[in-house]
């Protein structure tokens, strides 16, 4: 249903150009959840914007690549086009709730507005009126609770708000970014669950960013780990949490995160910092942090092997191809 080709995008100001995407590809069948990892500034939430053709005005822009959804190239719609495309086929959940909620509004007069501003021409008001009530039953909310305002609600229930507008009008593709970032740990897993079943129960693709690799275990059929604008691994839940095949920094990622079952009081994060986007580094865009770096990777880019559902973009792996 999605095809992302080759994308490369800019963050262009007068004083400098921030290299943000940089050549990536990736695809997504229906139903299916695909988990975009990385660090802060890898390019994941630019892929998201792009996606949806919300990069910042003169500011962001799509040099290259195709993004096709339902056979169509979305770049090459115009923006009255797309406005039947954002909210009612493809719809985007950000990280922090309030900036997704107007504090001055009502919560179901906020999910009624989306439903209407999509679906007026196929449904009546008593239509919509019960299509509010069944998201907040969906999200496990009362809908009694539809005409309080958002500062009277927790986070979790705020996200839960948010969710349930994202998905008010059915759409087959629903991007998450960093859903549940801003949640306390238990909360976490309740909104999680819920998306999961959401998602099941709806048939909704969904594109799950977020740094976080336990979240995406839990809830990705696929994942493709990013870093300084290009995909550098990706594969099946499988491939990527299980085996010794992998890129050294998704070994780093990994390393990064505490082990309950392994006696030792210390981490092992990755050295260095991510690239200057504006000025990246020749080569593969890893070797200034790479501990198996060779002198080829100083001055080559690695393609990007691929064997069956597993790729990797490190000349590690170039025999095996
Ligand atoms: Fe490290 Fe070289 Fe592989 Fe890049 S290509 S990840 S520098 S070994």
């Amino acid at each position: 249903m999605l095809q992302i080709k080759d994308l490369h995008v800019i963050y262009k100001t007068d004083q400098e150009t921030v290299m943000a995407v940089n050549g990536i590809s990736l695809d997504l069948s229906p139903r299916e959840t695909l988990g975009l990892v990385g660090e802060t500034g890898a390019g994941k939430t630019t892929t998201a914007l792009s996606i949806l053709k919300l990069l910042p005005d003169k500011i962001g822009l799509v040099k290259k690549g195709e993004i096709i959804f339902n056979g169509e190239n979305l770049l090459d719609m115009k923006d009255t086009d797309m406005r039947s495309i954002r909210g009612r086929k493809i719809s985007m959940i950000f990280q922090d709730p309030m900036s997704s909620l107007n504090p001055i509004m009502t919560v179901g007069d906020q999910i009624e507005e989306v439903i209407e501003s999509h679906k007026s021409d196929t449904m009546t008001k008593a239509d919509v009126d019960n299509k509010v009530d069944e998201m907040f039953h969906l999200v496990g909310i009362p809908a009694k609770r539809k005409n309080e305002y958002p500062h009277q609600f927790s986070g979790g229930m705020k996200q839960r708000v948010v969710i349930a507008m994202a998905l008010s009008c059915d759409p087959e593709l629903l991007i998450a970014d960093e859903p549940t970032t801003a949640l306390d740990v238990t909360i976490q897993a309740q909104v999680l669950m819920m998306m999961n079943e959401l998602k099941e129960k709806l048939n909704t693709s969904m594109i799950l960013i977020s740094h976080d690799l336990g979240v995406i275990a839990q809830t990705c059929d696929k994942v493709a780990i990013m870093y300084a604008g290009e995909i550098i691994e990706s594969g099946t839940i499988e491939d990527i949490y299980t085996g010794d095949r992998h890129h050294p920094y998704t070994v780093g990622l990994f390393g990064s995160i505490p082990k309950l079952d392994e006696e030792t009081d210390r981490l092992s994060p990755i050295d260095g910092m991510m690239p200057d986007p504006t000025n990246l580094p020749e080569g593969c865009k890893f070797h200034p942090r790479c501990p198996n770096c060779m002198e080829v990777c100083r001055t080559r880019q690695p393609e990007y092997y691929v064997k069956n559902t597993h790729g990797i973009k490190c000349f590690l792996f170039e025999r095996e191809e």
